[in-house]
């Protein structure tokens, strides 16, 4: 998923080994109406159409405690991007940003995070609203909003 040659103008891309070094564990998978990168939002909206993060069954008890949080945060592997690219055009117009300076699904970790609300749980599925990816996205985590969550651990001595 990477091509030198197929770069917009002003863009700037590196050669890079294939990556190995992480090893991640995917939790399930997000279903969402879109099939083509084209049709999906830049970033997903909480009006948006409802979603679904199919948990596989292993991690269901792994959701205890979750349905008191209206939103939660997701983190997902944009498992369709290159990885290359350290400038980027958004606009195919030769402006470019540096990668890091985007949120663009193309980066050297595909990670693509977001915040969503959490609609029901149904056994191990979570209907959510506020996602952007393609259907069949592998999902990497599910985390409660950190602005509505309280440390469950208790308080650490000296540190403020
Ligand atoms: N909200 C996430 C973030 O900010 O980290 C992702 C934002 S990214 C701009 C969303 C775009 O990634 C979509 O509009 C689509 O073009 C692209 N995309 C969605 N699912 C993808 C996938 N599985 N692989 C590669 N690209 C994907």
């Amino acid at each position: 998923m990477s091509d030198l040659a197929d770069l917009r103008p002003n863009e700037e891309a590196v050669e890079l080994e294939p990556a190995s070094d992480a090893t991640l564990r995917f939790i399930g998978a997000i279903r969402t109406p879109w099939r083509d990168r084209k049709d999906c939002p830049r970033q997903g909206r909480l009006d948006g159409p409802e979603c679904q993060l199919v948990l596989d069954p292993v991690w269901h008890n792994a959701l205890a405690g979750l349905e008191d949080y209206d939103t939660i945060e997701v983190l997902y592997w944009l498992d369709q991007s290159r990885r290359d690219l350290i400038r980027q055009s958004p606009r195919s117009d030769g402006q470019t940003f540096g990668t890091f300076a985007l949120r663009s699904p193309v980066r050297p970790n595909p990670i693509g995070t977001s915040m969503v609300k959490l609609v029901r749980i149904e056994k191990g599925t979570l209907i959510v609203r506020g996602l952007d990816c393609l259907d069949g996205t592998p999902l990497l985590d599910i985390k409660p909003d950190r602005c509505a969550f309280t440390p469950k651990a208790p308080d650490k001595a000296n540190v403020y």
